[in-house]
């Protein structure tokens, strides 16, 4: 088959042929419906240099999956042929006890194998088949389209965990902010609204990826830029955000969030921009929590996927094909997208 592999750090994306890969004991091998474009492989392309990260090429990119159970290997009882189904994509040793809170994203035992996970150094699903090495992290599907379901595995998760482990913070009259619009940003506002009672507040340097906004639930879109912060607080009365997302990561961006963030309040970066901030007693408001935060639980992704199937939210996917797939990632990296790109193999 072919398959959209990296093979060498900075270097573009190459369609090569691989052989087809083999469910051994315990394994599923899926049928790749749709693999979703994450913007965190184009810094695998572009930023990252060799020894930043645990793992090496070459492997298959594609770390956002969703298709169809094609075999299973021995040992494996519970899964049918043809069924549809999303994986989850941070695949760590299965026995540690982050593992075992179904917290692979935080494996404490990553330094062993050196991969972390599903299109990150283990082989990816920008391929017609994909072999997930054990049926743990299948996650079935009842209605939803695998194309559909694809970008859930991450640009659903990433932003539900971030948004989970701050609803105390998400009461009525609170605010968040969802900074970088784009593939998680859109799911992020989409999954704020199902489940919590904050208004939501978009900032984006797009006006395409703000008016995307609007249309899945922000009140307001806030063009980034120096007068951001001041537009941030005055939609908050002055009060200041209860929670802000920045799924950018740049130092403009960071210093954004210090800047309107409200005493008491999280601030989370998802963004891989790589920008920093400094943190001392009088750059960021009292009180107010620091955290980056990686993926998500298999648990969690299972609540996404229920979020998904019962309507509540709805990821805006523009597809590709195989053959295409390079170009989806030069038109992510031009920002011509909306939503998200699933190559549809
Ligand atoms: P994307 O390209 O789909 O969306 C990024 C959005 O940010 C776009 O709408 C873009 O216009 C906007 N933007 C870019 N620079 C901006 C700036 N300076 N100010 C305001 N808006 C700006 O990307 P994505 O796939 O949604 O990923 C977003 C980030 O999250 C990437 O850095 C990616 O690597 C990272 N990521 C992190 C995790 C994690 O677990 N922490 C998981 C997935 C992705
Ligand atoms: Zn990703
Ligand atoms: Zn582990």
């Amino acid at each position: 088959m072919r398959a959209l592999r990296l093979t060498a750090w900075q270097h573009e994306p190459e369609l090569l042929d691989v052989d087809d890969p083999e469910p051994g004991p315990g394994a599923v091998l899926v049928r790749i419906g749709g693999a979703g474009a994450c913007h965190s492989d184009l810094h695998l392309l572009h930023d990252f240099a060799p020894g930043l990260l645990p793992f090496d090429p070459p492997f298959t990119l594609g770390h956002e999956n969703a298709g169809w159970v094609e075999s299973v290997g021995a040992g494996v009882t519970g899964l049918e042929p043809g069924q549809p189904v999303a994986v989850y994509g941070a695949w760590g040793c299965g026995r540690c006890g982050r593992c075992l809170q179904g917290m692979e994203n935080y494996c404490e035992n990553r330094a062993e194998f050196r991969r972390e996970g599903c299109g990150l150094g283990f082989d990816g699903g920008m391929a017609p088949l994909l072999l997930v090495p054990t049926a743990r992290h299948i996650v079935p599907l009842t209605d939803l389209d695998p194309v559909d379901a694809a970008p859930l595995t991450d640009a659903g998760l990433t932003p539900y965990h971030a948004i989970k482990r701050s609803l105390d913070q998400l009461v009525p009259g609170s605010t968040a902010l969802v900074i970088g619009a784009g593939g998680l940003g859109h799911l992020a506002i989409q999954i704020l609204t199902a489940v919590s009672a904050a208004r939501v507040v978009a900032v984006d340097q797009s006006p395409d990826a703000l008016e995307l906004a609007l249309a899945v639930g922000a009140s307001h879109g806030v063009l980034a830029g120096d007068t951001a912060a001041a537009e941030v607080r005055e939609i908050t009365k002055g009060r200041g955000t209860d929670l802000v997302l920045d799924f950018v990561g740049v130092d403009a961006t960071i210093a954004l969030a210090a800047a309107v963030a409200r005493p008491l309040s999280d601030v989370t970066l998802i963004g891989v921009g790589m920008g920093s901030f400094p943190f001392s007693f009088f750059t960021v408001p009292y009180e107010v929590s620091l955290a980056s935060t990686y993926w998500g639980s298999a648990s969690e992704l299972h609540e996404v996927v229920a979020l998904a199937e019962a309507g509540k939210i709805r990821a805006h996917v523009e597809r590709y094909s195989l053959d295409d797939a390079a170009r989806a990632y030069t038109d992510l990296a031009a920002g011509t997208l909306r939503g998200r790109a699933v190559i549809v193999p």
